[in-house]
């Protein structure tokens, strides 16, 4: 990237290219890889280095945003991908460009706190992220240019063995940048409102409850949102001698109607919810006593005082340490994951090209 090919540009011309390469007898369908991944235990800095470089190609090939995002989002970054890239380990060194296209394709926010919902993607990896394409420009480059780097993309495509979107052997523009470490950028705190932090930090966490019962949705049209709350009945007790349950203990009704607490009066009777009671349905709680549930209360209760994200203190932060290079990273998603919410992490929740194509509606609405 970047230039001027559209998604449909670039199909009609890779179509064309096909033909004029006689040795070609493949019966693929266009741009769909086959290739056989290495297992997960096995996607190491050299291999992630591989796949960056192939994705440089891209970054430098003549296609526009939206193409190069399209390319991406639906052939590389294909299931089996973006799940190996989902369950490298958190102190792993991730190639700069590699690291951006996952950010781009989950819903989990950015060392930001959150997406700004007219973020786009040049503009997250241009100028939040300084992860530089090269561009193509009408005057000073011809047809050709733009053609041989786009060939260079078709050549992954057409040598395909098994792994060959992982064995790109020309050094690519820029590659150099995206060594894990090498660049440096700032963190823009201020782009994020202290809402749009909570809203998605409460998002997690009510995946991750979901996930922990096994409930998730595999991928997303929008990120979730706290339930509508149900009114008090008169009758019950006030609720500060509520006990309150949160995170995955929570009971089954709370999860699905998406609470962040599950509060059960201390009226005498068996455990029961306050939503339960409202909407008359059965409680998960009614089996257990009074005191267990008290019990388990204090132990969330102890792991949401470590965990419940503080906007206050993040923008403080925010304030003396603007500066974040990728080899602090791993400090940063320590931190990062202390901000956010109990229960088990790993979370990352893909965005479903559906929902993409919503926002980007949305974006030109406002336009
Ligand atoms: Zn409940
Ligand atoms: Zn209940």
């Amino acid at each position: 990237m970047v230039g001027p090919w559209t998604y449909e540009d670039t199909g009609k011309y890779y179509r064309e290219a096909v033909k004029r390469r006689p040795s070609f007898s493949g019966r693929r369908d266009m741009l769909q890889f086959t290739d056989r991944l290495p297992s997960t235990d096995d996607w190491t800095l050299p291999v992630l280095l591989q796949l960056n470089r192939t994705l440089r190609v891209l970054y430098n090939g003549p296609f526009n945003w939206d193409a190069f995002k399209k390319i991406v989002m639906q052939h590389i970054l294909t299931d089996d991908v973006l799940d190996a890239l989902k369950a490298l380990p958190e102190d792993e060194q991730i190639p700069h460009l590699v690291q951006l296209v996952l950010d781009w394709a989950c819903w989990d926010a950015p060392k930001e706190g959150a997406w700004p919902r007219d973020l786009s993607m040049r503009r997250y990896f241009v100028k939040w992220r300084r992860c530089e394409p090269f561009y193509f420009e009408a005057d000073t480059h011809t047809d050709e240019d733009m053609e041989r780097a786009a060939d260079l993309f078709l050549d992954i495509w057409m040598g395909q063995s098994p792994g060959c979107i992982l064995r790109q052997p020309q050094v690519q523009f820029g590659e150099e940048k995206d060594f894990p470490g090498f660049t440096v950028y700032r963190v823009r705190d201020e782009a994020v409102t202290d809402a749009e932090r909570l809203a998605a930090a409460q998002s997690k966490e009510l995946y991750l409850n979901l996930q922990a019962r096994g409930w998730a949705p595999e991928r997303m049209d929008e990120p979730l949102q706290v339930g509508a709350s149900v009114a008090r009945p008169a009758k019950l007790p006030p609720p500060a001698g509520d006990i309150v349950i949160c995170g995955p203990g929570m009971c089954a009704q709370c999860i699905k109607k998406r609470y962040l607490e599950c509060r059960v009066p201390q009226d005498g009777g068996k455990p029961r919810c306050v939503a339960c009671r409202v909407h008359k349905l059965g409680c998960e709680h009614k089996g257990k006593t009074m005191d267990a549930l008290k019990k388990q209360s204090l132990e969330d209760d102890s792991d949401s005082r470590e965990a419940t994200p503080d906007p206050s203190q993040r923008s403080q932060r925010s304030g003396s340490e603007s500066v974040v290079s990728e080899s602090n990273k791993s400090a940063a998603l320590t931190n990062a994951s202390a901000d956010s919410v109990p229960g088990p992490s790993g979370g990352r929740k893909r965005k479903s090209q559906g929902s993409r194509d919503k926002q980007k509606k949305a974006k030109r609405a406002r336009k």
